[in-house]
């Protein structure tokens, strides 16, 4: 057997339907593609290959994917923290963004974003901000995965004055990307509160066609079902429901706020949930039944949120959040058990974004999404189960290597694609020009 590249970890953790914990076996990996997973006396006497790297005490894992982020935010990280979101939104963070927001901040924002999460261990992003053709264009040139998402708000911005422009724009890029490797597209209106009806029919009709996912911030806090009552006469997933875009295609992020009806209704259309427990802790959002919708049959995913709100773009923190988070709102320490945990911060993102036969698990035939974890560190020792130390011990410094179709992106720790100190440099200048005016 030929390879490009063959891994000798500790550990191979595949996050397959299994559950399995594979020691002693190497990953092989040709034409970006993951080849073969065998005991590695088999591979060292079997497969010929171009690279070979040995991981003593070292875990392989799906890449992981943010399946809800607002990546050039970045730049905006820290500006303004302790306030409920409807304050935080309407009086610091949209002004900030009508002021600053221009391509330029987008691309300094994206590869700050990009570097952040690559060096944690994220290989792909969901994506929901203004100018997604400069975000998409410099992940695409960083080697890593994302879906750009076609952002529309009823309200105009620099970036566009209508639904129709905001649209528009959305579709240039969905044509730009359509055979992209690394690229997806999904519609991205922003949220039942900032969309009126008649773009989401346009998007629900578009959608249907194009076979793309829908990505919305909905059920986010009590106020906005409180205001979907008072405008529309319906709680806010009632009226995605009648305009048509309850179904396998909605990605649904933080739904905080749900009836036991509205958990079957998810469950029975096959929607996906995004889960971002840390925004909604810091903004005191409220508290997603992550593990309600697991035994319902929903698919959950997790994302970090923008670094506005979150303060970082770290999926490992988010794993250890989600764990922990869903046995205290369970009420049990056995819901949201490790291995779940893992799961939606890998293959049920990769789900939610519709891209589950490319990425999110360690299978052959899958694109090489890898990310090697160094468990020799005092934080993870002794270990008796590796996903236990993944999930509740280990932080994104154990994150070394990162693999994307098969392309090494940190090599020991550092991007080999992206520019650590003019990234550093650019953002520093941001945050110079940004605080110098507020
Ligand atoms: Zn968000």
């Amino acid at each position: 057997m030929q390879a490009d590249l063959l891994l000798h970890p500790q550990w191979i953790v595949p996050v397959d339907a299994a559950e399995r914990i594979l020691t002693d076996h190497s990953m092989a990996v040709a034409d970006g593609r993951i080849l073969a997973i065998l005991p590695t006396v088999e591979a060292r006497a079997a497969v010929e290959t171009a690279q070979a790297l040995e991981l003593p005490g070292h875990v392989l894992i799906p890449g992981l994917i943010n399946a809800h982020t607002h990546s050039p935010m970045t730049l905006l990280r820290g500006l303004a923290d302790d306030l409920p979101l409807m304050t935080w939104l309407n009086e610091h963070i949209w002004p900030a963004e009508q002021r600053w927001v221009d391509p330029e901040l987008v691309r300094t924002g994206t590869r700050l974003a990009a570097l952040e999460m690559l060096k944690s261990g994220t290989v792909c992003f969901n994506d929901m901000y203004f100018y997604a053709e400069v975000t998409a264009k410099a992940v695409a040139e960083a080697g890593m995965r994302a879906v750009a998402g076609m952002i529309l708000v009823d309200f105009p911005t620099r970036f566009a004055d209508s639904p129709n422009e905001y649209l528009r724009k959305g579709l240039e890029l969905h044509d730009r990307y359509r055979d992209h490797a690394l690229i997806r597209t999904a519609f991205a209106p922003h949220a039942p509160y900032s969309v009126s009806d008649r773009p989401f029919d346009r998007i629900r009709t578009l959608a249907d066609e194009m076979d793309v996912q829908v990505h919305i911030h909905l059920h986010e806090t009590h106020d906005e079902v409180v205001q979907s009552l008072r405008e529309h006469g319906e709680r806010p997933l009632a009226r995605i429901e009648r305009l048509g875009l309850l179904g396998p295609s909605l990605v649904a992020v933080h739904m905080t706020q749900l009836e036991d009806a509205e958990i079957e209704a998810m469950a029975r259309a096959n929607a996906h949930v995004v889960h971002c427990p840390e925004s909604n802790l810091k903004l005191a959002s409220g508290f997603c039944p992550t593990a309600r919708l697991l035994d319902a049959g929903v698919n959950v995913a997790l994302g970090t949120d923008g670094a506005a709100s979150n303060n970082d773009l770290d999926m490992m923190g988010e794993i250890q959040t989600t764990a922990l988070l869903g046995k205290g709102v369970a009420g049990s320490p056995s819901a949201l058990p490790a291995y779940t945990a893992l799961r939606m911060a890998t293959l049920n993102g990769a789900r939610a974004l519709g891209i589950d036969q490319e990425t999110g698990s360690l299978e052959i035939g899958k694109s090489a999404d890898i990310v090697a974890l160094d468990l020799r560190d005092p934080d993870t020792q002794p270990v008796y189960h590796p996903v236990s130390q993944i999930v509740y011990a280990a932080g994104r410094d154990q994150v070394k290597q990162v693999w994307v179709a098969g392309r090494q992106l940190i090599r020991d720790g550092e991007p080999t694609t992206l520019d650590s100190t003019a990234i550093l440099e650019d953002a520093k200048a941001w945050g110079m020009r940004i605080a110098g005016e507020e």
